[in-house]
């Protein structure tokens, strides 16, 4: 059987209106989000696995201070950056996480370490920090996460106990990608500074295997953004899986059903993007915008709104 390569990528999603990000910033997240979209492909075009493509994608993004994730990471309470990412692999069901990391440049490549190095699925802190040294990954100085948008969407909320979602009348959000490589499989990763404001040690459901992140061949991959404690909640990248494996429902029906019914009636807001073996491909949300592309048969595609 031949399979159509496709990458597809989220950068977020919330209370993003046209009115409120000016021309020359629309253009800057449409640039930022062909950049990722390009390196995951190049991956995907030289035979590459799926999981080397979203791990590609999102590292792109989270070196871009655009997005809430790595290097544009939101602040929490204490005014420090605490970031959580996903991988999992669709055709051995394998799966990496990391919760809480500071400095590490791309905590998405923690996780995949997490995942190829240890018998385990999540480690949390320091334990990751350690791990993450040990490879030789990259670790950045706080200045290197400082962001003066940032700091002043953190001094805005600094002093109380609420959270904000980093997207949610802002423009910024968690970033994620999924694939389909020419082998078939799929491949999902998910990364993300949380929310402004955070309490530490605050975990959302970036790097939850089944709330933020799932991939399975047999079903699709999906990435999510949104208010994390609803997604956690509703366990959702493994609802959608859930409702094609035992409902029969297709790609759109399962997300559609997940994102625009089972979300927005328990309140929460966000989206997701999900891909299956036939390379068919969903981007939903409940929110007025998210970024968002992919890239299929060569077509670069990107929107926000
Ligand atoms: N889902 C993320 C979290 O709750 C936030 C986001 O998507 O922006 O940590």
């Amino acid at each position: 059987m031949d399979y159509t390569p496709t990458i597809v990528i989220h950068g977020g999603a919330g209370t993003i209106l046209k009115s409120s990000i000016s021309d020359e910033q629309e253009r800057s997240y449409h640039r930022a989000l062909s950049e990722s979209l390009i390196s995951g492909n190049i991956t995907l075009q030289r035979g590459g696995h799926a999981l080397d493509a979203v791990t590609a994608a999102v590292v792109s993004l989270e070196d871009c201070p655009l997005f809430n994730a790595g290097k544009g990471s939101v602040f929490n309470r204490n005014g420090k950056h605490e970031m959580d990412a996903s991988v999992m692999s669709g055709d051995s069901g394998l799966a990496g996480a990391v919760a809480g990391v500071r400095n590490i440049r791309n905590p998405v490549l923690a996780a995949r370490l997490v995942m190829e190095q240890t018998q385990h699925v999540m480690l949390i802190g320091e334990g990751a920090e350690e791990l993450a040294k040990k490879a030789g990954l990259v670790f950045e100085s706080d200045e290197y996460f400082f962001n003066e948008f940032r700091f002043n969407q953190w001094k805005d909320l600094h002093g109380s106990d609420k959270t904000q979602l980093d997207h949610s009348d802002k423009k910024f959000g968690t970033v994620g990608a999924v694939a389909i490589d020419s082998y078939g499989n799929v491949a999902a990763a998910t990364s993300t500074g949380g929310l402004t404001n955070k309490p530490p040690g605050r975990i959302g459901d970036t790097p939850i295997i089944g709330a933020g992140t799932y991939a399975s061949n047999q079903t699709c991959a999906v990435s999510c953004t949104g208010d994390g404690e609803f997604f956690i909640r509703g366990i959702v990248a493994y609802d959608v899986a859930c409702l094609i494996e035992y409902s029969g429902l297709s790609l759109e029906q399962a997300c559609n059903k997940v994102i625009l019914e089972k979300l927005t009636k328990s309140g929460g807001e966000g989206g997701l993007i999900a891909i299956n073996r036939d390379s068919q491909v969903v981007m939903v949300f409940n929110t007025p915008g998210m970024y968002r592309g992919m890239i299929k048969n060569g077509k670069v595609l990107t929107s926000i709104f």
